[in-house]
This record gives C-alpha cells, sequence and structure tokens, in this order.
C-alpha cells in the first residue's frame, strides 16, 4: 500500500507575518515550518509503514522554495519520498487553486491512500482534504482521531460534541486527522542528517498538465478584503467573596445569557 500525506509549509505561530499589497502572506520573507498539525499526518504514515500496513510514504507538498524545509522534516520523520510542486504562477491561488494542483499531483503520483492534517495552523480553513477527494471522486472521512487499515479498507473514529462514531471507507480514499491521534515522534539527529539523502522531486504545473491561468491570484473565485490585526484580550471580571459572591456570579451568568 502507497500512502502519500499532504503536508504543509506555514509561517511559524511565533514569527511576525506579513502581508503584500494584494493581501496574500509574503511567504518568503516568514520564517516557516511544517504545519504542526500535519505531524500528526507524517506520523500515522510511518506508523503504517512500520506496522507492515504500508510500503511506501510520500509526502507531498505545493508551496515556495523554502517549503523543501517541512518536507526535510517529514522525511526525517520516517517518510521515504517527496514530492515539492512548485511554480511561480501558483502563487495567490485560493483554496480552489490549491486542491487542483494537490488532487492533480496525488493523482500522478499514485497512491491508495491519501493522509492529511486537520487544518492548517495558518489559513485553518479545513477544506483541503474534501476538495482533493472530490476533484479525485474518492471518498473521504475526516476528522479523525484514530485510524487502521485492513482488507482495502480504512476505518477511523471521528470524535463529534456528543459522540464518537466510527466510519468506514474502501480504498483509495482520503483521511483527515486530527491532534487527538498519538503524538507525533521528533526526529532524532540521525533521522535528521540521514532525510538530506532522501529523494525529493520538484514538479511544476505544466508536469502536471495544469495551465498557469487556471491558477493564481487572477483564477482565485475567493479574495481577501481587509486584514486586520485580532482585537486584544479584554481583562476577565475579578469576583472578590464578600458573602454575595454567589449572586455576583449568577448575575454575570444571567446577563450573558447563560442562566435563565
Ligand atoms: C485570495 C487568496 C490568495 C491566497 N494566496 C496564497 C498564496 O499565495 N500562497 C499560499 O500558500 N496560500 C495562499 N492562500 C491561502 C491558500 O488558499 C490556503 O492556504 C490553501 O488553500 C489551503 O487552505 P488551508 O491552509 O486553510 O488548508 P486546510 O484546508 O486547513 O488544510 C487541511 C490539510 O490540507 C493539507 N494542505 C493544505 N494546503 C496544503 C499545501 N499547500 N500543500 C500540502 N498540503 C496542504 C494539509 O494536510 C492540511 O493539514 C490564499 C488564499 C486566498 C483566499
Amino acid at each position: 500500500m502507497k500512502v502519500v500525506v499532504l503536508a504543509k509549509y506555514v509561517p511559524e505561530p511565533t514569527a511576525t507575518w506579513a502581508f503584500e499589497a494584494d493581501h496574500t502572506l509574503a511567504r518568503e520573507s516568514v520564517e516557516g515550518r511544517l504545519s504542526e498539525l500535519d505531524e500528526y499526518a507524517v506520523e500515522q504514515a510511518v506508523r503504517l509503514k512500520e506496522a507492515g500496513a504500508a510500503d511506501e510514504v510520500v509526502v507531498l507538498t505545493v508551496g515556495p522554495a523554502k517549503a523543501v524545509d517541512a518536507l526535510r522534516k517529514a522525511l526525517a520523520m520516517g517518510a521515504d519520498r517527496a514530492v515539492h510542486v512548485s511554480d511561480e504562477a501558483i502563487a495567490g491561488s485560493d483554496a480552489l487553486g490549491t486542491s487542483r494542483v494537490l488532487a492533480a499531483a496525488a493523482d500522478k503520483e499514485g497512491f491508495d491512500l491519501v493522509l492529511t492534517g486537520m487544518a492548517s495552523t495558518d489559513a485553518e480553513m479545513s477544506v483541503m482534504p474534501s476538495m482533493v477527494a472530490a476533484r479525485l471522486g474518492l471518498p473521504q472521512a475526516t476528522f479523525a482521531g484514530a485510524l487502521s487499515v485492513e482488507g482495502g479498507t480504512a476505518t477511523i473514529s471521528r470524535d463529534l460534541d456528543t459522540a464518537t462514531t466510527e466510519v468506514t471507507v474502501t480504498l483509495p480514499a482520503v483521511i483527515s486527522l486530527t491532534d487527538q491521534t498519538d503524538e507525533a515522534r521528533y526526529p532524532a539527529f540521525k533521522a535528521i542528517m540521514m532525510a538530506k539523502k532522501k529523494p525529493v522531486e520538484t514538479r511544476s504545473l505544466a508536469d502536471l498538465g495544469i495551465a498557469a491561468g487556471d491558477v493564481g491570484l487572477e483564477a482565485a473565485g475567493t479574495s481577501v478584503l481587509s486584514i486586520a490585526p485580532a482585537p486584544q484580550r479584554q481583562a476577565g471580571t475579578i469576583i472578590t467573596d464578600e458573602g454575595d459572591a454567589a449572586t455576583q456570579l449568577a448575575d454575570f451568568l444571567a446577563a450573558r445569557g447563560f442562566l435563565r
């Protein structure tokens, strides 16, 4: 079984993010990393290989030149090979454009199972797994807290607000994994050094048979109208108990509609 993991290169959450005049993120000037949530997908793929359920793990990213850093991290975690789709014309692509490129690259690579994170840690849309599955015409199972693969099917447990459900899909399929799957490993120094020798193939839009005009900012179906810093957190209310704390607390909750 061949597993393709979709892994995104994102800005460091602690870095100062800058934006271009067209409202796209200035990715080249911000320090980046493999999206933390995608590490869970890489981990589960590597575990499938270690358990003998998978023969090969290929990690795939669409991103700028520096996105290779994310691929190297995934290789150090145990992925076998990496594919980097990089093309000037992809810059500014929205989710529709990105899913088009990811689906074409996965299709060209060939796979039995595509694993993804539950969301990127930058745009956080959680749409890519469904979009890629729809473009490939494959079953999808999203927000998996646990994954098992057996006899041409994959079964996930999906945690909802009030219940956990089990979903089984026939392979090939696309599955997104949450941070409830087991902790992702921290690669050892030796694994990091070995990852430098693992193959990373670079593909262009032409390699994937996608016309430059079909992706990028001009072709985007969505647009960012404005960007504003998140509002500062307001200081909380501290109730000092002078005999009437319970009443004050009840009044506080009632005023906000939590009590009637
Ligand atoms: C007008 C506009 C312009 C934009 N311009 C750019 C731009 O220039 N460059 C840019 O990078 N983004 C750009 N974006 C954001 C970009 O569209 C999203 O980052 C992208 O569609 C993925 O959505 P997401 O990050 O919310 O992923 P989610 O849907 O939250 O991701 C879920 C999972 O999909 C996989 N995944 C997502 N994206 C990738 C990827 N690129 N490679 C591999 N796996 C992936 C990961 O496994 C991830 O955990 C733009 C968005 C808009 C609306």
